[in-house]
């Protein structure tokens, strides 16, 4: 078997080049409660069927005027009030009228503009009077019906992942239940002879099984539907029995196993699945050992996409969260897919490396002027303790030995 060991920009385009193909066709559908629908993705457009705002609403308590009416010395008639929760049921506003408006009640008809309850006093005689010498543009302080969307226009597009201000949408637009694309199936399988499973007394050479949760927590945020199954020893005809067992997933999860010790098993075992490689590795640092392919599924000209992810903990994060969360969220539909950087400042001096990208567990601090990252000390890409102290990873690009105090560089949020 042949070695292809990637630069990471390429390794991740080479994943996203197959996300796009594994997008089509769809996957299936299912109607889901609004309640229900945090983290899953849309299957179809959400369109309102009234226009929003439904009627021209008062952005501000105050007075709905007609604007050319508001001139210092020009008194104006208080007809009644409107609030929100009723509609102006009086003859429509004429000249030099007014009717007292609250915040988000329909503006009365003949009125064009809000003037502002701060910029108006009323008079000994009852009379409306505006304040220092303020003017009126028509339209103030009122958005009219139908500006943010028309009855029938697509106010969130299919393929979107509903977070809160999707279903908020969702919510104004009635919808106690949307057509979502159903999750998809990851299998998990840790590798390692080292492993037990929680529950189980390790002895002093033997550690638990973490990635299996990790992976699972990881696969569930990105909306998938997480099976962690029993670990697998690092024994050829066991590993291949259990790779073939799980190849009819939507992804398979490999974790561990995949370096060029005597007991990294994975990769052969997936050979004699006559499994396709697309790449054996990534200039990373964690995560250089990265596999990821596909193998031939039970029913003919189909296949499931694997990744064989190095069993060192935080290698195992910073894999998923570059390359196998965006092949997760096009298996579920959505059309955002790539990993998303932010910018930061550093902290302090940083080691680089020259021939890896490195992704250093960091936290992200700071206030809203500036944002500010720090790497966490670690013992290296074992060290739990030390990427549970962190909220990210900052990217040092390959290439640069130095990343000084002050320099901007990017962070892979949590
Ligand atoms: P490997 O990639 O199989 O060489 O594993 C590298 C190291 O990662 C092992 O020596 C373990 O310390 C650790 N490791 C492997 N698998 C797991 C796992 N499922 N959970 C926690 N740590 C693991
Ligand atoms: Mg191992």
């Amino acid at each position: 078997m042949s070695e292809r060991v990637l630069e990471f920009e390429e390794a991740l385009a080479e994943v996203l080049r197959h996300a796009a193909t594994v997008a089509k066709p769809a996957p299936e559908r299912e109607p889901v409660a609004l309640k229900d629908a945090l983290g899953r993705v849309l299957a179809e457009p959400v369109r309102t069927e009234r226009d929003q705002p439904p009627f021209a609403r008062s952005t501000r308590d105050g007075y709905a005027v007609r604007s050319g009416d508001i001139s210092e010395g020009q008194p104006l008639r208080i007809m009644g009030m409107v609030r929100a929760g009723e509609m102006w049921r009086g003859s429509p506003i004429s000249d030099c009228e007014a009717v007292e408006i609250m915040t988000g009640a329909p503006v009365p008809a003949g009125a064009d503009a809000v003037l502002m309850v701060e910029h108006a006093e009323i008079g000994t005689n009852g009379l409306l009077r505006v304040l220092g010498g303020r003017t009126l543009q028509a339209g103030e302080n009122v958005v009219p019906q139908g500006a943010e969307a028309r009855a029938g226009a697509e106010v969130i597009p299919a393929g979107r992942r509903a977070d809160a201000p999707e279903i908020a949408m969702a919510a104004s637009c009635g919808r106690g239940s949307l057509n979502l694309f159903k999750r998809p199936v990851v299998e998990i399988v840790a590798t390692g002879d080292e492993l037990v499973e929680l529950g189980t007394k390790p002895e002093p050479w033997q550690i638990y099984n973490s990635n299996s949760y990790a992976l699972a927590a990881m696969a569930e945020s990105e909306g998938a539907e997480a099976n962690r199954q029993s670990t697998a020893p690092d024994v050829l005809d066991e590993l291949r029995e259990r790779l073939a067992a799980a190849r009819d997933a939507d992804l398979l999860l490999l974790s561990g196993g995949v370096s060029m010790g005597k007991y990294d098993l994975v990769e052969r075992a997936l050979a004699e699945l006559h499994a396709e490689f697309f790449f054996t590795g990534a200039w990373i640092q964690p995560g250089k050992p990265i596999v990821f392919g596909r193998i031939a599924k039970r029913k003919p000209g189909a296949w499931t996409y694997f990744f064989g992810l190095p069993g060192n903990p935080v290698s195992t994060e910073v894999c998923f969260r570059l390359f196998v969360a965006p092949m997760l969220r096009a298996l579920g539909g959505q059309t955002a897919i790539a990993p998303r950087f932010v910018e930061a400042l550093l902290a302090e001096d940083v080691k680089g490396a020259t021939r890896v990208t490195r992704f250093l567990p960091a936290v992200v601090e700071g206030d809203w002027k500036q944002v500010s990252v720090r790497v966490v000390p670690w013992q290296g890409s074992g060290d739990l303790a030390a990427n549970a102290r962190a909220n990210g990873f900052v990217v040092l690009p390959s290439g640069e030995d130095r990343f000084a105090a002050g320099e901007s560089v990017r962070v892979l949020l949590r």
